[in-house]
């Protein structure tokens, strides 16, 4: 019965928000357990049942909704949501996840840069994962801000579904990451541009309850408010002498994504060559290794500007003028007469 009331508070939500006009009416869902691992066939990782894909899947059905942006920002990749939706173009899947080169859970799941989805759901599936740093709000607010929201504007959704788990947050057990309240509040806000503002966000992970409050808490405020209620600038950042700086890694991971996905989102285009001069890092080619090196703008600039600028240096060898060069060659002329001479004169002995 419990797990029927569960998937009723999701489904009455979908409810809610079609039942009104867009832009007067978002959601945030409070249910447990989570349900992203959980496929359509089997349970996992906590979850028994996948509420957000039954509840993307209930409008499509019941309001004849065309196209569903699914974005989970839970820590852990959600493995179920992706491969119920693999083949789908109508549900767009993107995750920004701790991935750990693979060794991060779901261990063995298609969930890297370069799983995209299958046959009509190539490129419908978006990954953005992480790798080898504890990753927190710039690089989060990178990836959103590079990857998520132009791709997501792009696909144009009627219907916008977050898996809003919080165990990226500062202060989580699990997930280690060091994402702030502000940075959700944030992320909720890019949203809910999107579809509308037709906008509903459903607990998954967390496992802090002080994390997990201040983080669902500026969620619903950006929900309740529809703009940034909270100081996106802490007074430490405002003030510090040394900007902060993205961790490398993210650079990587983002770049790797764009390259990827370019092929089916016109908006990535360019992309990776203008985060590679920002980065001062290498480019990578389709599968994401290191092009050869080319020579940057900004040294073939200064190459061509010395130029105009600098005097030639001097020759090492000295230019003869015309008329000496023209003088040496008559003499030349004359000394092999004399030699031509001279041998005769020894050939033909008088
Ligand atoms: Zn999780």
């Amino acid at each position: 019965m419990w797990k029927r009331k569960k998937l009723a508070v999701v489904l009455h939500a979908i409810d809610d928000v079609f039942a009104n006009a867009a832009g007067e009416k978002n959601a945030f869902v409070v249910t447990r357990p989570p349900g992203h691992h959980a496929s359509s066939s089997s349970s996992s990782g906590f979850c028994l049942f996948n509420n957000v894909a039954i509840a993307a899947r209930y409008a499509m059905e019941r309001y004849d909704v065309r196209r569903v942006l699914i974005l989970d920002w839970d820590v852990h990749h959600g493995n179920g949501t992706q491969e119920i939706f693999y083949q789908d173009r109508n549900v767009l899947y993107m995750s920004l996840h701790r991935h750990d080169g693979g060794g991060f859970y779901p261990m063995g799941e298609p969930k890297d840069f370069s799983d995209v989805g299958e046959e009509d759901g190539v490129g419908f599936s978006v990954n953005v994962p992480f790798s080898s740093a504890k990753m927190g709000d710039l690089e989060y607010r990178a990836a959103f801000m590079k990857v998520i929201m132009p791709i997501a504007y792009e696909f144009n959704p009627e219907l916008v579904l977050i898996s809003s788990g919080f165990d990226a947050a500062a202060g989580d057990p699990l997930g280690e990451y060091k994402v702030s309240p502000e940075t959700f509040a944030l992320m909720t806000y890019e949203l809910c541009g999107l579809a509308g503002g037709r906008t509903i966000a459903v607990l998954e992970g967390g496992y802090n309850l002080t994390a997990i409050a201040e983080s669902a808490q500026a969620v619903v405020e950006t929900l309740l408010h529809r703009a940034v209620v909270r100081k996106l600038v802490s007074a430490r950042e405002q003030f510090a002498t040394k900007k902060p700086q993205l961790h490398p890694e993210a650079w990587t991971s983002l770049r790797k994504v764009c390259h990827k996905q370019e092929s089916y989102w016109s908006c990535l285009m360019g992309f990776q060559r203008l985060i590679g001069e920002s980065s001062g890092s290498t480019l990578l080619d389709r599968k994401g290794r290191p092009t050869p090196t080319s020579t940057p703008k900004s040294e073939k600039t200064s190459t061509s500007s010395s130029k105009k600028l600098l005097p030639t240096p001097p020759s090492t060898t000295p230019r003869r003028s015309p008329r000496i060069a023209a003088s040496q060659k008559k003499t030349e002329k004359t000394d092999m007469q004399k030699l031509e001479e001279e041998m005769a004169r020894l050939m033909n002995p008088k």
